[in-house]
């Protein structure tokens, strides 16, 4: 049985997604068949990577606007210890 997976293309969001072969780890690769797309060729897991993205991009948010750990650990179902952890990082770089 062959089962599909809808795969969209991390950066533009396409479904006019193509395999494209594999990578050096046997990954399978993906290319983004939008002309538009700056991306072209990307891996599964990358999909997986911008959304850890948004995530800390909400952690730092909500910590700017007063947000508790707990508060914030809640609203994005992630662990205390992740909005801990990003929050310690985010005021390292504001710091620079
Ligand atoms: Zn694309």
């Amino acid at each position: 049985m062959t089962v599909f997976i809808t795969v969209t293309c991390p950066d533009c969001h396409s479904t006019n997604v193509v395999k494209h072969g594999k990578s050096g780890e046997g990954k399978q690769r993906y290319c983004c068949r939008n002309e538009e797309c700056l991306r072209r060729t990307f891996l599964l897991d990358y999909s997986y990577e911008g959304h850890k993205r948004s995530v800390k991009k909400k952690i730092a948010d909500m910590s700017v606007n007063g947000s508790g750990v707990r508060d914030t650990a809640r609203v994005l179902k992630v662990s205390t210890s992740t909005v801990i952890k990003e929050i310690k990082k985010t005021k390292k770089t504001q710091e620079c």
